[in-house]
């Protein structure tokens, strides 16, 4: 445990942009997972099957189109294929995702727990999205939280 906190203690003191590039991409990838999981849970579709794709025009989508919040970015709002506006709910999820992520991060620093922060906090943005927009609740993932609770409190230095 002290090892991993000291290496990335060490990368945070040599190239502290990386391990804030890494909390970035964490954020927004977990943030673009969030929005699949949140508009298919609900429904009862599979997390990996069919593969992403257009709820307009069904075409599936390549790896250019999810890329978290730059796609939004890149196409303007709109599907790359049949140009009809995407909501905006999917950047809003995605970038508030990485928001509290650099939080935790910033909160935790450069240490082991912050995995396990970042693991709990996606966890806990999942319960509450999948709450606020179904009214379901995700008991698998509230007791996979519970769980995970006591190492957080116990790697906190
Ligand atoms: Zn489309």
């Amino acid at each position: 445990m002290d090892q991993v906190n000291q290496v990335l203690f060490i990368i945070h003191q040599e190239a502290p942009w990386l391990l804030w590039c890494l909390v970035v991409v964490i954020g927004g990838v977990f943030g673009s997972f969030l929005t699949c999981m949140l508009y298919r849970v609900p429904l009862g579709i599979s997390l990996s099957n069919p593969p992403s794709y257009c709820p307009s025009c069904h075409e599936k989508l390549k790896s250019i189109d999810l890329l978290p919040v730059l796609s939004y970015l890149i196409f303007k709002g709109k599907c790359h294929y049949c140009k009809v506006p995407v909501s905006p709910r999917y950047m809003f999820i995605e970038l508030c995702t990485i928001f509290i992520c650099a939080i935790a991060y910033i909160i935790t620093g450069p240490q082991l727990v912050l995995v396990f922060t970042l693991t709990w906090v996606i966890c806990w943005l999942f319960i509450v999205g999948l709450w606020v927009e179904s009214r379901m609740l995700a008991k698998k993932v509230l007791l996979f939280s519970i769980m995970i609770s006591p190492l957080i409190y116990l790697l906190w230095r």
